[in-house]
């Protein structure tokens, strides 16, 4: 294929994003396809002799559509969203044709100057303070290894990247069991070991971190030797929407001189709007925060917002040059690859731009709000179902349910509820463990979603429950 065939090709594939958009409720919305079916379709060999466009895309559609889990349909209710907007779609298309390798500031000044513009913009639209610096990476869990790293050097006197762990004290990390796995994976990668990701446990009706039980705990670690370098705290966590108290926590973190990291990566993008900021009251005062425009707010994977108070301390940590990366002759400029784990970066600030201007920030507002009103109501007719209790109570637009029919095991009752209603397919949920229960987890936040698509949800949960309690 040449460039002159593009305009053809690309007219097809615009064409065909529009008509896929447009047709997606009436798709399945989780892959009803078996282990091994998509691969049993794909030739074992690769083809010598160059084929034809139209018969890619031919198989394009006959081949891999049907093996995909439409994360962009309205009714996609499991995990978190994965938004992928137009106007964003439209600006990546660009970078695409483009393909910018964004690594120094001279191998694009625009992608350089335009990230560190949109960082901004984000700061001021969560309502966080000047004094935090922004940085993309491509994903939360490199913003927490990027942090953690940091914590880890920090506390070692900026000694661990050139002479490694062995002959220093323990280091110890705190966070609470609403945590991602991305924090446990950083810790793996950084050297610190599993054993040293210290549990703190939670109480109350967010599931935050017993701030008491954290003070003692590295109280303890510091008379047994340990050396303490950081805590993580979560607003919005990955289960069931834990948030920890963040005044509380952080203050414990600075009495001991520690670092502290804030992983918001869903409920960051809901921070645009006032009235859920109370949510995480007290965020300002941490180190490095990370949230996610790429799960809720519409800048499809990957874009990771990445804030600290000190990137002083994150190059510190991770800028290396070699000759052949300097950049002589301009003072004063950044090169971003010395603030991330990998070096090369695409030009993801530019679907961020075309994003906010497109809908303006009370577009993506209004979006968010609707999510979480829509959400919070179904969960109340939710509870006046018999046999359905609500386990956890609506954070933002996330809660979860669990199905108890008289006689049977609740947690296999509800397995088999989340099951039929995904074999069903109008709708897509997951579950999730929390206090020893199986529960099915329930977030609105795809962008195209409407109060008709909440209400179906409402009766296919009631529908299908009602069919396997007749069975
Ligand atoms: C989704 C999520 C992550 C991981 O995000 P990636 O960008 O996929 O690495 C981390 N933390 C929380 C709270 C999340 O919800």
């Amino acid at each position: 294929m040449r460039w002159s065939e593009f305009p053809k090709w690309g007219k097809w594939a615009a064409d065909w994003a529009a008509q896929y958009h447009a047709g997606l409720r009436d798709r399945p919305v989780r892959a009803q396809t078996k282990p091994g079916e998509v691969m049993a379709q794909l030739p074992a060999a690769p083809p010598d002799a160059p084929q034809p466009i139209e018969d890619i895309v031919a198989d394009f559609e006959a081949i891999v559509m049907p093996g995909i889990t439409h994360w962009q349909h309205p009714r996609f209710f499991a995990y978190f969203p994965s938004n992928a907007s137009p106007a964003a779609v439209l600006a990546d298309n660009l970078v695409t044709a483009m393909a910018p390798q964004c690594m120094l500031w001279q191998t694009s000044p625009a992608a350089t100057e335009m990230e560190t513009r949109m960082m901004d913009w984000l700061r001021q639209s969560l309502g966080l303070p000047t004094g935090f610096s922004g940085v993309i990476q491509d994903s939360a869990s490199s913003a927490t290894l990027a942090a953690v790293l940091v914590m880890r050097e920090r506390a070692l006197g900026w000694d661990g990247n050139a002479n490694g762990l062995p002959g220093q004290k323990t280091l110890r990390i705190y966070c609470s069991n609403e945590v991602h796995t991305s924090v446990d994976r950083a810790i793996w990668i950084a050297g610190i070991g599993q054993a040293n990701l210290v549990r703190i446990p939670t109480q109350g009706p967010l599931r935050s971190m017993d701030t008491e039980a954290l003070d003692a705990a590295i109280e303890a670690d510091l008379q047994a030797g340990y050396l303490p370098a950081g805590v993580i705290a979560c607003t919005g966590g990955t289960g069931t929407g834990a948030c920890d108290d963040l005044t509380a926590t952080i203050a414990v973190a600075k009495k001991y001189d520690l670092y502290t990291h804030v992983d918001a990566a869903w409920a960051g993008s809901a921070m645009i709007c006032p009235e859920y900021r109370d949510l995480w009251t007290g965020v300002e005062k941490a180190d490095s925060i990370v949230f996610n425009p790429h799960k809720w707010l519409g800048t499809q994977f990957d874009l990771s917002a990445h804030f600290v108070k000190s990137p002083e301390d994150l190059t510190r940590t991770l800028a290396i040059q070699p000759e052949y990366l300097k950049t002589h002759g301009a003072d004063g400029i950044i090169n971003y690859s010395e603030w991330s784990v990998p070096l090369g970066r695409r030009f993801r600030a530019l679907k961020l731009w075309f994003l906010i201007r497109a809908y303006g920030l009370d577009g993506l507002r209004q979006m968010i709000r609707n999510h979480v009103t829509w959400s919070q109501a179904l969960a109340e007719r939710l509870r006046s179902v018999p046999d359905i209790e609500i386990v956890t109570d609506p954070v933002l637009s996330l809660f979860t349910f669990r199905w108890m029919p008289q006689g049977h095991d609740a947690d296999d009752a509800t397995l088999a509820l989340i099951n039929a209603i995904n074999d069903d397919g109008r709708i897509y949920l997951t579950q999730t463990r929390t206090g020893g229960k199986l529960v099915i987890r329930f977030q609105a936040g795809q962008f195209d979603c409407t109060q008709d698509d909440i209400d179906t949800a409402f009766d296919v949960i009631v529908e299908t429950a009602n069919r396997l309690k007749d069975a």
